[in-house]
């Protein structure tokens, strides 16, 4: 244990949202060491530069301070000692999403990319931390929820942990409060879910059961004889404010920020949209367990958290989970089959919104997810695709395309079934640790399936054509019908809410209000002289058809300018999808695919 990297972090002041870290490198780089910390977190493909939140840092050896000399963003150069090397710093942790840190009265939350310095050289090594109690008052009653394992620690307390490589040590994330938990074991395997904030009435047994049933559906899709999870123990951390969304995937855990309104409550046992969007949260957070966390693109194997790493596969990363994400919660039966179809027909209609679907292909998506998909402006949907939702959609096509093909003998099961055994299961074993190229992923297809999908992949991934979904559902009896939204005209537009304002979020290409001259950021005032507001627009409209010519005044910037606007519908029509119990074969294909 000589050669550990050891860090010590408390909360040293809740209020000022301070950190304080104290860092040992036994056997320092003799060139002088040094230390840096990540640009980015995987899974969250952005450059954040966490090293901007470092309040102070300084260096001593054997109690003489050390020259540290800052060489780029990120990194510090100590000058050359012998002895141990002991850097202490600060971090400021004011950031209320899953991706960096958050302390405050209320709880305490790190991803180690964000509060540990790696030491060069050393990210091999074992590193120990020290998670020390906070001394003052609020944090009295404070647990500890991280899936690292313990050296000098009780489970839930505070004390040292440990991990085996730095790579290790930040993918723990660690949530320290006065929390709520419940366990429950999924073939086995202990899950915890812990949910920090207040939630009057949270029905956890609902909760418990509900991703018990989730998790060991997808712990035996990818281990069907064994029902081997890849982890010791997992932990769904929580936490639950008045309006919020996110989740980001670690090899044993899961960081979550929800809406309070979503989680279910004692004594109600209706399902909520806002449940299901939690569950689904949840599920595709679970999914990542394999897919990405253990069968990774060659480019993140290993991460290189410097600058951005480039991949053409987040289709398949997160594509495939967000198809798998809904797919388990009704394969599991905590939704059913028409709530599993509405999520489908969104997720659809999600897609073809936005004109952007035919000018970027989700290979490109994925590759430029730096610069578009994760800095997303107002013309967002004339510009790009989503490698989430359309990869989702790929996912279908080639799912049903091989069931309807191999008449039910193969399936997109089998396709990561052999990812995982081929890529995933040893990745974190000795030796063990290759990510898988984009080459690899074509040739699979075929080889699984046995049938010749190059053309359909080419079409799917790398080309801008809309995927055959009408055609690949209709053997599993689901059909397209024109949603029954209101045949009034509309204005080819998103609205955002600007105090009372109606402001122009989006404004697709070739719709109405694009063709009468107006920009996003435009507010809308008025309508043939009828004042608009952010409540009304579609009241107005409702009172017009198809082919009226309007008057529409709106501010740009602060100068008033008058547009004339020729309505006509809507020109991405909404669809749902609808269900077909005839002939019993449709049926039987549908039960297949969906679980049954
Ligand atoms: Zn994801």
């Amino acid at each position: 244990m000589n050669h550990a990297i050891h860090y010590s972090i408390i909360a040293s002041d809740l209020a000022a949202h301070l950190f304080e870290i104290t860092l040992t490198v036994a056997e320092p780089d003799p060139a002088g060491q040094v230390l840096c910390l990540p640009a980015w977190i995987p899974g969250s493909y952005m450059i954040r530069e966490f090293a901007r939140n470092i309040v102070q840092i300084r260096a001593d050896c054997n109690g003489k301070k050390v020259a540290l000399k800052k060489s780029d963003k990120h990194s510090w150069h100590a000058a050359p000692v012998t002895g141990a090397l002991v850097v202490r710093y600060q971090i400021y942790a004011w950031d209320l999403s899953v991706r960096a840190a958050h302390l405050d009265q209320t709880h305490g939350f790190f991803n180690g990319s964000s509060v540990f310095l790696a030491a060069r050289g050393h990210e091999a090594a074992a590193h120990v931390v020290d998670i020390v109690k906070p001394a003052e008052p609020a944090c009295k009653a404070w647990r500890v929820a991280t899936a690292l394992p313990e050296l000098k620690a009780k489970r839930y307390g505070f004390g040292t942990y440990i991990a085996a490589s730095y790579d290790e040590l930040i993918d723990h994330p660690v949530e320290y409060g006065a929390f709520a938990l419940a366990t429950f074991t999924a073939h086995g395997v202990p899950h915890d879910i812990v949910i920090t904030g207040q939630v009057p009435n949270l029905d956890m047994a609902r909760l418990q059961a509900d991703l018990k049933k989730v998790c060991e559906a997808q712990i035996a899709l990818f281990e069907p004889r064994s029902k081997r999870a890849p982890m010791e123990r997992y932990l769904f951390m929580t936490l639950a404010v008045g309006d919020g969304y996110g989740g980001l995937e670690h090899r044993a855990s899961t960081a979550l920020i929800c809406a309070r309104a979503d989680l279910p409550v004692k004594g109600r046992s209706e399902q909520s949209d806002g449940y299901r969007t939690f569950l689904g949260l949840c599920s595709h957070e679970y999914f990542h367990t394999w897919n990405v966390k253990r069968i990774k693109p060659a480019a993140f194997a290993p991460y290189a958290l410097a600058a951005e790493t480039h991949t053409p596969l987040l289709w398949l990363f997160e594509g495939f989970t967000s198809y798998y994400d809904d797919l388990m919660l009704v394969r599991s039966g905590v939704i059913d089959e028409p709530a599993y179809f509405k999520l489908l027909g969104k997720t659809i209609n999600n897609v073809m919104r936005g004109s952007g679907r035919s000018k970027q292909s989700v290979a490109e998506s994925s590759f430029d997810a730096w610069t578009k998909y994760y800095r997303q402006d107002e013309n967002a949907p004339n510009a790009i695709v989503s490698y989430y939702t359309k990869g989702s959609l790929v996912a279908l096509t080639l799912d049903l395309t091989i069931r309807a093909e191999t008449a039910g003998k193969k399936s997109l099961d089998d396709v990561m079934r052999a990812l995982w055994q081929r890529f995933g299961r040893d990745f974190y074993k000795a030796n063990g640790g290759r990510g898988v190229t984009e080459q690899e992923v074509d040739a699979l297809f075929d080889e699984v399936s046995g049938l010749n999908l190059r053309r359909l992949l080419d079409r799917a991934v790398r080309g801008t054509t809309d995927l055959p979904l009408k055609e690949v559902l209709a053997p599993f009896g689901v059909a397209f019908a024109p949603a029954s939204v209101d045949t009034a005209a509309g204005l080819g537009v998103r609205t955002t809410r600007d105090g009372n304002d109606c402001k122009l979020a989006n404004v697709y290409e070739k719709g109405v209000a694009h063709k009468a001259g107006l920009s996003a950021g435009d507010v809308l005032i008025a309508l043939d002289g009828l004042r608009i507001q952010a409540a009304n627009l579609n009241d107005l409209l409702h009172r017009y058809r198809a082919g009226d010519t309007v008057t529409l005044h709106a501010f740009r910037r602060d100068e008033l300018m008058t547009f004339t606007a020729r309505l006509a519908l809507d020109d991405a029509p909404q669809v749902t999808l609808t269900t077909l119990e005839k002939p019993p074969a449709l049926r039987k294909a549908r039960n297949a695919w969906l679980g049954k």
